[in-house]
């Protein structure tokens, strides 16, 4: 019985045991995630939980540790959306369920290992031994930034979370790489990495209100967008900021120009995404 009750507690990810039965001799094959649903899931370091709530008259809330989640859906059935931190272990991990009228519960998930590669940059040394008037401006940024990512708005993002691309360009698979700038370890790269000259136009991929724009030691002219619920967005290296904070964009929207500002080895756009206080592989929000 406790198999079954364990089951129960696992998202409804995959194929419907019936439904696979008459093909019992052909390998089981893993569902893939319907096409239309962005995020995608992803159970690893870096990636996205998507975890069936179930039905409930009224929206419940739910969170990783103390941190709320963005929760999606209907009354017919809700969906937590949990972005999974680089540093998180791989096993099991758990949310918290508060839903009206019913006591609180666990959601166990399982995270899988993801084995990410090393990549080597040499950059400015500057930026990779830090003078001690340099190290202090940058403690300074990180207590801000801090402060940025906590952002949580009850605005709401659209359940269709599919995000536009920012600029076009070729798109590198570099997030999550263990980077070692001038033979040293760095924190890995929590971002995508977009090929395009400088001067490119930034659009926002969703709507959303920019909370912090500014000159950064490391991410160079940086701006941050708040999708609501949660979900950020940053953009960073930018040679030009449009945008003020306070200010609202349409997806589509100009807010910057892509630069080669901060730490970098040429002129590209950095962009992250950030979901739960969790920086999470872009890729996961737009079609291949
Ligand atoms: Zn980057």
């Amino acid at each position: 019985m406790l198999g079954a009750l364990g089951l129960l507690a696992l998202p409804a990810t995959r194929a419907d045991a019936a439904g696979t039965a008459k093909k019992a001799q052909q390998p089981q094959q893993q569902q893939q995630p319907h096409a239309a649903v962005w995020p995608h899931a992803s159970l690893v370091p870096g990636g996205v939980a998507r975890l069936s709530l179930g039905p409930a008259a009224v929206r419940p809330t739910a969170f990783a540790g103390d941190v709320p989640l963005l929760v999606l859906g209907d009354t017919i059935e809700w969906t937590a959306l949990v972005g999974i931190p680089l540093a998180a272990t791989p096993g099991d991990a758990s949310i918290t369920v508060r839903a009206e009228g019913r006591p609180e519960r666990q959601i166990v998930y399982t995270i899988a290992p993801k084995q990410y590669r090393e990549q080597r940059l040499t950059v400015a040394p500057r930026t990779v031994d830090l003078s001690p008037e340099d190290q202090s401006r940058y403690e300074r940024e990180r207590d801000h930034q801090a402060t940025v990512i906590a952002t949580l708005t009850d605005m709401r993002p659209d359940t269709a979370l599919q995000m536009r691309v920012p600029v076009p360009g070729r798109r590198s698979s570099s997030f999550g790489l263990r980077r070692v700038f001038n033979g040293q370890s760095r924190n890995p790269h929590s971002g995508m990495d977009i090929a395009a000259g400088t001067g490119t136009p930034v659009l926002a991929p969703l709507p959303g209100k920019v909370i912090d724009t500014g000159e950064y030691f490391f991410n160079g002219g940086t701006v941050w967008v708040d999708h609501g619920g949660g979900l950020l967005t940053m953009y960073c290296h930018l040679s030009r900021i449009d945008v003020k904070v306070g200010d609202v964009l349409k997806t589509g929207e100009r807010l910057a120009a892509v630069g080669a500002t901060g730490r970098v080895t040429g002129p590209h756009l950095h962009w992250s995404v950030m979901l739960n206080r969790a920086m999470v592989d872009p890729a996961l929000f737009i079609a291949a």
